[in-house]
């Protein structure tokens, strides 16, 4: 919309307002006849003859307003609509008694109307009620000449006393309306300048971040390639050598998890820019019979579960249930929920997923006895990049976008993820989908048909790739290596920890810390003297 200047939407304001004040003289004007039937009975058919005149001249200005002539005149039939009733009324005071004539009350309503109505200047104001001074002086001395009545002083004092009193009361009131209506008009231009700016900022910074996004994603793919043919070899040299020695095998296996933890967060970083890119995100849907495709993402997680000993189980819910939903995607869902359940279920702890039916809907349970989500952080753990605890010294590793993405993912199958947790007790994330009414001919059992390839098997296996946990009080403890100098290794990164201490391990005894809060306790306790 064009923005308009002070002037245009003054004009906009006459129009409209005198467009209101017009229908309120074609009711009103003839309406006042009553009036003039109890006032001037003599009269009353002349004046009503003057009063519907003065309503045509309304309906005519009224149909001027519309036309293009109107529209580049409106102060002119604008302010000819408040003379018009004015002079009417100067008519009516000149026949009828004059100056002694109570009609000049209907002048002081006129001004009045017309100085709320209309958005006059101070100027304005004053020289519209000295018009209708002017009007009623000429009418009571036309009137005194022409039927030579005599002049009551009283009655023009008094008439002069209010009109004049009026004019000032609105003239005054004229002048603080247009200076606040100027005002207002500043504020709101100069708040429409910075609007524009902003809007200008928004969108150069939209730009640069679709660009960014892009780049981001690109560099990503390049990634991808390299990685999988650093991962998949070292793969191929692990499985077909059987007696590779413990060094080589520790080696290797050190390159393939570096790797596959590198190309589980390429992943991630291209899913989350995938987020933003709506279009992209489209889905691909296909009939999935629910157990036995849970069953295999359990599976397929189910080493992670090892190292902690955790217990991940599968209770059977009612067979035969078919989704109508992308499986790559829904492979993300449950995968994010099982490897989340699995970072945050403590030692021993149990992990169950189940199903059961609701109204039109299964409901997917991926249930942990872990550590639990604190109420108020139960909504925003959902909200892109949250983790609850977000320092550098956490405990588990992600980017926090997996919540996010299964979210995202759920709604665009028409579902609900929903969260019931209690601290130091676990967590239950329910995935709500719409079911498939009938059982389809062709659908999807496992996900496993979709990673044939040896790509997409390694994309599989990072997208299951954990960190290892961090070390434990009994890592603490242990003394590693026999050299005659004791070394403190302080790392927060598990593997780095590992590394450098197969490297450093033949010619130094070791002690490891993954913080510098333990690695200080550790110093003092063992008695180590230098730090670097
Ligand atoms: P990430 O796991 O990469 O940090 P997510 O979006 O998957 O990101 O999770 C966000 C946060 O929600 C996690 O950092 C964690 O604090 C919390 N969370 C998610 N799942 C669980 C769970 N099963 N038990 C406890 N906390 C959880």
């Amino acid at each position: 919309m064009p923005t308009l200047n002070f002037e245009q939407e003054t004009n906009q304001i006459y129009r409209k307002h005198a467009i209101i004040g017009l229908w309120l003289g074609i009711i009103f004007v003839p309406f006042g006849n009553l009036l003039d039937r109890f006032v001037y009975p003599d009269l009353a058919n002349l004046i009503l003859f003057v009063r519907v005149i003065c309503a045509l001249c309304f309906l005519l200005m009224l149909f001027l307003f519309k036309t293009s002539w109107g529209k580049s005149h409106v102060r002119f039939l604008s302010i000819s609509w408040a003379m018009l009733p004015a002079w009417a009324i100067c008519w009516m005071i000149y026949r009828s008694e004059g100056f002694a004539s109570s009609y000049w009350a209907g002048l002081m309503l006129v001004l009045a109307a017309v100085c709320i109505l209309l958005p006059y200047t101070l100027k304005e104001a004053i020289v519209h009620s000295l018009l209708f001074l002017g009007s009623y002086i000429v009418a009571g001395l036309l009137h005194h000449f022409k039927y030579a009545t005599s002049i009551d002083a009283s009655h023009l004092v008094i008439a002069f006393f209010f009109l004049g009193l009026n004019s000032a009361i609105y003239c005054t009131s004229c002048y603080f309306r247009h200076a606040a209506r100027l005002r207002e008009f500043n504020l709101r231009d100069e708040v429409g300048q910075k609007n524009q700016a902003l809007t200008e900022s928004y969108e150069k910074l939209l730009a640069m971040d679709k660009v960014k996004s892009e780049f981001i994603a690109n560099i990503s793919h390049e990634f991808r390639t390299p990685l999988t043919l650093i991962i998949s070899p070292a793969e191929r040299l692990l499985q077909k050598n059987d007696a590779l020695p413990p060094k080589v095998y520790e080696t290797l296996r050190m390159i393939i998890d570096n790797g596959l933890r590198l190309l589980k967060l390429v992943n991630d970083l291209l899913e989350s820019i995938r987020l933003d890119q709506e279009d992209v995100a489209q889905l691909s849907l296909r009939p999935i019979r629910l157990s036995s495709f849970l069953k295999g993402i359990v599976n397929s997680v189910s080493h992670l579960a090892l190292p902690n000993n955790l217990k991940l189980k599968v209770e059977q819910g009612r067979d035969g249930i078919f989704v109508n939903a992308d499986p790559h995607q829904m492979e993300k869902v449950f995968l994010n929920l099982l490897m989340n359940a699995i970072k945050f279920t403590e030692k021993g702890g149990t992990i169950t997923v189940c199903w059961h039916m609701g109204q039109g809907e299964v409901l997917i349970d991926i249930q942990d006895t872990g550590i639990g989500i604190p109420e108020s952080e139960q909504a925003k753990i959902f909200d892109r990049f949250y983790q609850i605890d977000g320092s550098a010294t956490r405990r588990f590793q992600g980017v926090g976008i997996g919540l996010a993405l299964v979210k995202e993912i759920v709604e665009k199958h028409n579902g609900t993820l929903s969260l019931h947790s209690e601290v130091d007790k676990g967590s239950r994330f329910t995935v709500a989908l719409p079911l498939l009414g009938q059982k389809p001919e062709n659908f999807l059992s496992h996900i496993e048909e979709l990673g044939a390839n040896e790509m997409g098997a390694t994309f599989q296996s990072a997208e299951r790739f954990l960190v290892p946990s961090k070390l434990t009080s009994n890592d603490h403890n242990a003394l590693i290596g026999r050299g005659n100098y004791t070394l403190l290794i302080v790392d927060d990164e598990n593997t780095m920890q590992h590394f450098l201490v197969e490297l450093l391990a033949e010619k130094y005894t070791i002690i490891q810390a993954e913080d510098g809060e333990t690695a200080l306790a550790l110093a003092l306790e063992k008695n180590l003297t230098w730090f670097f």
